[in-house]
């Protein structure tokens, strides 16, 4: 009845999909359904062609042990919502209840297994423990499709050890998105601007090492800020700072110069005395970013720096944008990030490839009101495709790549 890319006839077989719905959750209820939306199209695909899809994902971080408060019960009865079809639900990931689920799904339908990350085999960093657990779930399939980008970058084994035991291919999502990337990577159109921020400041300055060399301009906002000013010898107050990553951000800024690449950092800093907090009205202020106030902490970059940045997005050809500029959740403190926001948009309507890494930069959009349509790529995983353009190696992807499944 139907292929599916590489795999021949996928009709009447049972196709194991490791997707991404890791989805922000408040109780039972899904925040933003992006990474389910985004997962849709290869599970459709894949039904369509008359298999009996098996999707197998993650959420949060459970510790290798069923628990509750992370159950995908309410993805899967959404991505039900989505498909416009019945999914069912195995309430184990590779237990009687998956099986008997798997066994009796008929062609063309969809079940969803409980959080692969309830075993700790999924995650184990010892080979045989990952082994073991893969082989049970790849008991359950007769074929295996990569789909979930966020977590390609990961040497898990329903990422990277089910490949290795099944005839395998790369899903639709994660095709599109290497696509993207290497577009990044290879001969991007310029000027070439990246725009970081966000709060895993240690997981993103290795960026920098390799767009150093890459990038035209480098546009500094977040939670990073604080250890680049820091690193240039000003009082950050309350402010994130990585006190081990102060030499690193001051070689960043020595080759930044010395290749003639813009760093920019923020010339003013919206500042409040507390991080903001459910119960307490935000009580914001802009500084210079020189001058922090010791009991102060940074939250946004301030209104200069947002209009500085809007104007060194203006003749991008190319932007990659990782990390909100603020803490977007909290209104008072969204403005920067809104700005950068918007620059894309204009940088995409004239024809530039406008790019969006990360599951929180990406929710930012969204919670912002903007258009998804209106940026080029939203990527679905932060961490993978910083160590993309990184230049490390992704197992989940390499895995796929090789021959002999
Ligand atoms: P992911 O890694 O999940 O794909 P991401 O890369 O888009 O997400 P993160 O590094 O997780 O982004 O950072 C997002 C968070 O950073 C937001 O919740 C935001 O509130 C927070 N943040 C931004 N600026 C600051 C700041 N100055 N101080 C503290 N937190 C900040």
């Amino acid at each position: 009845m139907g292929e599916y890319a590489g795999l021949g006839e996928v009709s009447g077989k049972r196709v194991l999909v490791r997707s991404d719905l890791n989805v922000p959750l408040d109780g039972t209820t899904i925040t933003d359904d992006g990474r389910i939306r985004a997962s849709v199209p290869t599970i459709k695909a894949l039904a369509d062609a008359g298999a009996r899809v098996v999707v197998t994902a993650h959420l949060g971080r459970p510790k290798g042990e069923p628990d509750p408060a992370y159950s995908l019960a309410p993805v899967a009865a959404r991505l039900g919502e989505l498909l416009g079809q019945e999914v069912a639900f195995a309430t184990d990931t590779v237990g009687s209840s998956a099986k008997e689920t798997v066994a009796a799904l008929a062609d063309g339908q969809v079940a969803v297994l409980e959080n692969v990350r309830f075993n700790a085999g999924e995650t184990s960093k010892d080979d045989a423990e990952r082994g073991a657990f893969a082989d049970e779930l790849a008991s359950l399939a007769d074929a295996f499709v990569s789909d979930g980008f966020g977590v390609v970058h990961r040497k898990q084994a329903s990422v990277y050890d089910v490949a290795q035991r099944l005839p395998h291919a790369m899903g639709a999502l994660v095709a599109t998105e290497i696509d993207v990337l290497r577009r990044l990577t290879v001969d991007p159109e310029r000027p070439y601007v990246v725009v970081l921020g966000g709060s895993k400041v240690s997981d993103k300055l290795g960026v920098i090492d390799n767009l150093l060399g890459k990038a035209d301009k480098l546009l500094i906002g977040g939670g990073m800020v604080f250890t680049f000013l820091a690193a240039q010898g000003h009082e950050v107050g309350k402010s994130l700072l990585e006190e081990d990553q102060l030499d690193t951000c001051r070689d960043y800024l020595r080759r930044a110069h010395d290749a003639g690449v813009e760093l920019l950092l923020p010339s003013d800093i919206v500042i409040d005395t507390e991080f903001p907090s459910g119960d307490r009205t935000p009580a914001p202020g802009v500084v210079p970013s020189s001058e922090i106030p010791a009991d102060a902490l940074g939250l946004d970059i301030g209104p200069d720096s947002a209009a500085h940045y809007a104007k060194a997005l203006a003749d991008a050809r190319t932007v990659f944008w990782n990390g909100p500029m603020g803490v977007f959740e909290v209104d008072a403190f969204a403005a920067g990030t809104r700005a950068v926001a918007q620059a894309l948009t204009t940088v995409s309507a004239v024809g530039g490839l406008t790019v969006v890494g990360g599951g929180d930069s990406a929710a930012a959009v969204r919670t912002l009101g903007f258009d998804e349509e209106a940026f080029g790529h939203i990527s679905t995983g932060g961490g993978a495709s910083l160590e993309y353009l990184e230049g490390k190696e992704l197992p989940g992807i390499t895995v796929l790549l090789d021959e002999g499944a």
